[in-house]
């Protein structure tokens, strides 16, 4: 599957200022950091992530697929009882500026349904696949605006446990995008983790940099 492509550099936009004012005021006396995790879960390696996330004691996001965590509602479950957030990162994970916005919607409706039975609410994150956005689709997942990254390890790209890494310890922290489908990105992360804390940065989740909630409770019907 096409994993990510040019519209990855729409990263740049990072995103429509839902950072807070607030988390970039305090990055320099109080930094922190929230590692996400896209494209799972993944049967195996999603547990050993939240093995590795559980013995340092720290949180982390999961932009999980819908079709994904309909296989795995255990590792949702397990993740979110965990402390971890739980992000919308649509049903199948197509590129939503290149279908339909009824089925956009339907992609991205169908997975907060699922991710409310499994969390018992829906997710007030939401990352479209490939960073892929544009006007309609903002309106579309309105009151919840689309989730970038700050850093992208490209971890999908390099598939290479030092360059992952590298990545991620040679940033500021923010929002960092890794992937949980691939070994080399689970296996980096304790090393991320140490660094991160060596430095005296804090563990959120992804919520930490904004500040909306949904609150509209007809939204899973506007499919
Ligand atoms: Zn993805």
């Amino acid at each position: 599957m096409l994993r990510r492509t040019a519209l990855a550099s729409l990263a740049a936009f990072a995103f429509l200022g839902s950072r807070s004012a607030r988390a970039d005021e305090n990055a320099t006396e109080n930094p922190t950091v929230a590692l996400t995790f896209d494209d799972g879960p993944h049967p195996e390696l999603t547990p050993r992530l939240l093995d590795i996330l559980e013995r340092e004691q720290i949180s982390a996001t999961f932009f999980v697929i819908g079709s994904c965590a309909a296989h795995r509602p255990d590792i949702v479950r397990r993740a979110f009882d965990a402390g971890h957030e739980i992000g919308n990162h649509t049903w199948s994970h197509p590129v939503l500026t290149r279908v339909s916005l009824a089925q956009a919607a339907e992609e991205i409706s169908r997975t907060d349904a699922l991710l409310k039975d499994l969390t018992g609410s829906i997710p007030n994150t939401l990352r479209p696949p490939y960073g892929a956005m544009n006007n309609n689709l903002s309106e579309l997942t309105l009151p919840r605006p689309l989730m970038l990254w700050d850093v992208d390890t490209l971890d999908w790209k390099t598939r290479n446990t030092l360059a992952v890494e590298r990545a991620a310890t040679e940033s500021d922290g923010g929002i960092v995008l890794f992937h949980d489908i691939h070994p080399t990105t689970v296996e980096a992360i304790p090393a991320i983790i140490r660094n991160f804390k060596s430095r005296g940065y804090h563990f959120v989740t992804i919520s930490s940099y904004v500040t909306w909630e949904v609150t509209d409770p007809s939204w899973l019907d506007r499919a």
